[in-house]
Order: C-alpha cells, then sequence, then structure tokens
C-alpha cells in the first residue's frame, strides 16, 4: 500500500514514499482495518522521527524483547486518522465495514500516514457526522490527552509540577499572577489564566473540563473547582492545602486526626455522587520518586528555578523572602 515511511531516525529528510509498504493485517478478533482519508500530525510525530520515545515503544511492541533493535522499521508515523471501516475482527460488533470513523493512534503501533491502518476496536469512535475528514483528523490526539490544572503555578510546588506534568505528554493550563505568565510559559504551560483579572473560575469555565487537578492555593478554590472537571471519568481533584495539621494542633493528635478523618470522608463522599475524585494530597519522602525525578533532570525534561540565592549568614532575610509570599520558584540557602 501506499505510505510514508521512515527506515531509520533523523531530520526530515528520512521520510519516504513508497507503494509498497507491508498491508496491516488482523491479529486479534478485536481488531479493525480502517482506510485513512485523512491523517493528523501532531508534534510528538517531528520527535517520533527524531527517535523519541524508541526504548519504550519498542518494549510495548515486543515485551519480551525477542527482536533485534531497529525492528520498528518502516515505521509508519501519523497520530490521528479519520477514515472508513474496511474489514472488522471476528469479536467486533459495535462497528461494520463502510461506518465513518475517527481514532487516535498509539504511539507504539503503525500509523495513518498510509493507506490503511489496524487498531483495536477499542481505540475506535464513530466520527462525528458533521465534520468532514480534514477536519475529524485534527481532533482526537489532542482530545485523548489529559487535561491538568495546576491552581498556583508561580510557586515551588507549581514550577516544578508544571515541567513533570508536561513531561508525561499532558495539557497544562495554569493559573498565576499576570507577572508570572511568561515564567510558566517557559516552563511549558499550554494555558495561562490571570487570577488577579477578575473572578478566575469564570475564565476556567470556558475552557475544556479537566482530568486531574492540582490546587497550591486552597480555601475558597474548593467551591468552584470540582465543577472543572471531567465527571464520571476517573478525573481528580488533589488539594495540598489541607487543615490536617491545623486539626492536630488545635485538638490534639487523636481528636484531630478523627476530625480530619471525618472532613475527608464527607468531601470525598460529596464529591463521588457527582462522579469526581476528591483526594488530599501530602509530602511523602521517596528515594525511588527522587530516582525519577534524577532521570528526568538528566533528560533535561524539568529544571530547577531559583528565584533567589541566600548565603549562610542570610538565614533571616530568606525567611523574609518566603514569608512576602509571591514566589517565582525557591529560595535556596547556600551553606559552603
Ligand atoms: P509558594 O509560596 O512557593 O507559591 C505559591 C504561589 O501561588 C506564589 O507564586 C503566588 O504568587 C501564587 N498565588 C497566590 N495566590 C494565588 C491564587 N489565588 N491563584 C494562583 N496563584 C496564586 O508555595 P508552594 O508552591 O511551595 O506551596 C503551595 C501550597 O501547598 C502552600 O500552601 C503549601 O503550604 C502547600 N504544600 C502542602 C504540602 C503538603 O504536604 N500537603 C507540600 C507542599 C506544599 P502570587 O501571590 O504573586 O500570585
Amino acid at each position: 500500500m501506499p505510505a510514508w515511511v521512515i527506515d531509520k531516525y533523523g531530520k526530515n529528510e528520512v521520510l519516504r514514499f513508497t507503494k509498497n509498504a507491508a498491508l496491516p493485517i488482523i491479529h486479534y478478533p478485536n481488531e479493525v482495518i480502517v482506510k485513512v482519508h485523512a491523517a493528523g500530525l501532531n508534534p510528538i510525530d517531528i520527535s517520533m522521527r527524531g527517535g523519541y520515545g524508541a526504548a519504550t515503544m519498542a518494549m510495548k511492541r515486543d515485551p519480551l524483547n525477542m527482536n533485534q533493535s531497529g525492528s520498528e522499521f518502516p515505521l509508519i508515523l501519523g497520530r490521528d486518522v479519520s477514515g472508513e471501516i474496511m474489514e472488522c475482527g471476528l469479536d467486533v460488533n459495535y462497528f461494520k465495514p463502510g461506518d465513518q470513523v475517527w481514532a487516535a493512534i498509539p504511539p507504539w503501533k503503525q500509523g495513518s500516514l498510509a493507506e490503511f491502518v489496524v487498531l483495536s476496536a477499542n481505540e475506535v469512535s464513530h466520527k462525528p457526522k458533521s465534520l468532514r475528514h480534514i477536519e475529524a483528523a485534527s481532533i482526537p490526539y489532542v482530545a485523548a490527552t489529559a487535561c491538568v490544572l495546576i491552581l498556583g503555578g508561580s510557586g515551588g510546588v507549581g514550577t516544578l509540577a508544571i515541567q513533570m506534568v508536561k513531561a508525561w505528554g499532558a495539557h497544562v493550563t495554569v493559573t498565576c499572577s499576570q507577572n508570572a505568565e511568561r515564567l510558566v510559559r517557559d516552563l511549558g504551560a499550554d494555558d495561562v489564566v490571570d487570577y488577579t483579572a477578575g473572578p478566575v473560575e469564570k475564565q476556567l469555565q470556558t475552557l475544556q473540563k479537566f482530568d486531574l487537578i492540582l490546587d497550591n492555593i486552597g480555601g475558597e478554590t474548593e467551591k468552584w473547582a470540582l465543577d472543572l472537571l471531567k465527571p464520571w471519568n476517573g478525573a481528580k481533584y488533589v488539594t495540598l492545602v489541607t487543615p490536617f495539621l491545623h486539626n492536630t494542633d488545635r485538638l490534639g493528635l487523636a481528636d484531630g486526626m478523627m476530625q480530619s478523618g471525618v472532613t475527608i470522608g464527607c468531601k470525598v463522599l460529596k464529591h463521588l455522587r457527582k462522579g469526581v475524585h476528591y483526594r488530599w494530597g501530602f509530602f511523602a519522602p521517596s528515594g525511588p520518586t527522587l530516582d525519577e525525578i534524577t532521570e528526568m533532570v538528566d533528560a533535561g525534561k524539568v529544571r530547577p528555578v531559583l528565584e533567589e540565592v541566600f548565603s549562610f549568614a542570610q538565614v533571616p532575610q530568606a525567611f523574609e523572602k518566603v514569608e512576602q509570599g509571591h514566589a517565582r520558584g525557591k529560595t535556596v540557602v547556600s551553606i559552603i
């Protein structure tokens, strides 16, 4: 079949057109073959052309590592497809040949820059009738990407969280003051909402709903933030600003813990009825987690955001700085 393939990783010259790419075949009864009418391109195609994620994809395609390295070639890129069902595996009841469909193709599978592509039926959906194929091919991959909202993106937690969530491939929306927009965009934020420019919830309601909200602000935010989650989709709100320590300081350990248990229990149940998950997040020291961060830092995916460095003699000034609030990253003390 006609297809654009690559035979090695590199720049644009590795793209090769062929009329003789192998026709995909159905290996499993839940698979369908789609005739491609339009293919969408995404930044991940450019990255994958250069070899991005090659090791992980190889493991996904061949978990027992039986194949030689390079066995993925000729590789077909293209993660979005809009087209028509040509053939269905024996277990496929929901689709029939001729159905107009669209899909986001997992990155370890052959892509859509070809005449045909084989997919699992559960990766495919009926295309909106109102969209032409070229329009439909612009949506699935970006729509399937997790959407994360970080409330308070300019401080210590936020500046690291933006980078980590971005490295995991999510679409990130951040709230911060207007003068922090440049910083959070440089760290990877896709959408930025200025909370000083009016009711932040009104601005956020105009965006698509979120899969995950990380709340570094607390207080009033809880009243509206959970309505921004996709209901009945496993979507989660995690707040770092909890009354846990305040309760144990005020009521003593046993009563404080009991009070916290009742509070969190009621909130979890209340929001579960609306199809979203409510959680408290806590600092949890962990060497293995730091190992993951080390990998991300060494891979250039996460960088420290140092706002100000104080000398050992200036510890009181460092405290004053942090106490003033309005952090833009972290304050650090250089001891030697
Ligand atoms: P920082 O002080 O470093 O950052 C807070 C940031 O939020 C600042 O950049 C501030 O900038 C911004 N901000 C303030 N008000 C708003 C608002 N309404 N909307 C959006 N942004 C706002 O704090 P951290 O990032 O270190 O921590 C965040 C919170 O999480 C703190 O309350 C902290 O105590 C808590 N925390 C809890 C943990 C736990 O274990 N549960 C662990 C770590 C942190 P500006 O005012 O200029 O807009």
